[in-house]
């Protein structure tokens, strides 16, 4: 590592005041297959409430995804208008849950950080909650931001700001054949930019875990440090990749070393009390 990035990387670290988690496939393996079993669910909820074509419904999914983040966002942004409790329930609710099983080796490595963890999760507050409980990691963390928290019903005035935030910022889409999409959701900045706000973060003193190389980029963009997980290959964006967050140790000794000095900030069981505002 060059002097200067390594200068850097140990002020992060000795300065580290907050860990910002996504949630599937980063806090458990792909290979537990419910990304899968939910693109699937998907793609069914896609044909029989929304009545689309079959055999276009694996591309149009595909590509929907990877333009506005979550499927959901994209099928609002193209015109679909559906009832997003409805959709999260049909497309969590099946979901074999039992596949996931309780990793104490995490818990445990969350919990020697006496540093502030918060979930940022496009997914539902019901799957996000599931999730944890079925991993064992339901105390680990002190605040989670999910869908509902990004988008709370009757708020209409916010999501209108959202969306004319995005027009003048190709932002949710909206680029020269995409229309723009009412839902905040990573990897758009604004939804980065409400996560800051609502859980007290300073981006500069936060690192950011994430298995989607776009989220990965928007947060570095945003100036976290960020940190892929589920492969080795580092990509755009990324400072680290890990294989796996069991990894987290050896990729970044220093945020274990530097943690146990007294001036970090502590876990209080507050949301940020004593960090200061910069979103
Ligand atoms: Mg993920």
């Amino acid at each position: 590592m060059p002097y200067d990035d390594q200068y850097q990387h140990e002020t992060l670290m000795s300065n580290c005041e907050c860990l910002l988690f996504d949630v599937d496939d980063t806090l458990y393996s792909r290979s537990s297959g419910l990304s899968e079993a939910c693109t699937r669910n998907i793609e069914e909820y896609m044909s029989t409430e929304l009545g689309l074509e079959k055999n276009e419904i694996p591309q149009l999914n595909r590509i929907l995804y990877k333009e506005y983040g979550t499927s959901m966002a994209g099928l609002k942004a193209i015109g679909y208008d559906f009832d997003d409790d409805e959709y999260h329930s049909f497309v969590h609710g099946r979901l074999q849950y039992e596949n996931l099983k309780p990793d104490p080796f995490l818990r445990n490595l969350l919990h020697s950080l006496p540093i502030r963890k918060v979930i940022f999760s496009n997914a539902d507050k019901t799957h996000v909650s599931k999730v944890l409980s079925k991993l064992g990691l339901e105390d680990c963390f002190e605040q989670v931001i999910c869908f509902e928290t990004l988008n709370p019903k009757n708020t209409t005035p916010d999501r209108e700001f959202n969306t004319n935030y995005a027009s003048s910022n190709n932002e949710h889409g909206g680029g020269s054949i995409f229309p723009k999409t009412p839902i905040v959701c990573k990897p758009f900045e604004d939804a980065f930019q409400q996560a800051f706000k609502l859980a007290n973060i300073n981006p500069s003193r936060t690192v950011f875990f994430d298995d989607s190389t776009r989220n990965i980029e928007t947060g570095k963009r945003m100036g976290l440090r960020t940190v892929l997980v589920g492969t080795s290959n580092q990509t755009t964006g990324a400072d680290h990749a890990l294989e796996s967050i069991h990894n987290i140790k050896e990729a970044l000794p220093d945020l274990f070393t530097a943690s146990k000095e007294p001036k970090f900030n502590i876990h209080a069981g507050k949301v940020g009390i004593e960090t200061s505002v910069t979103a």
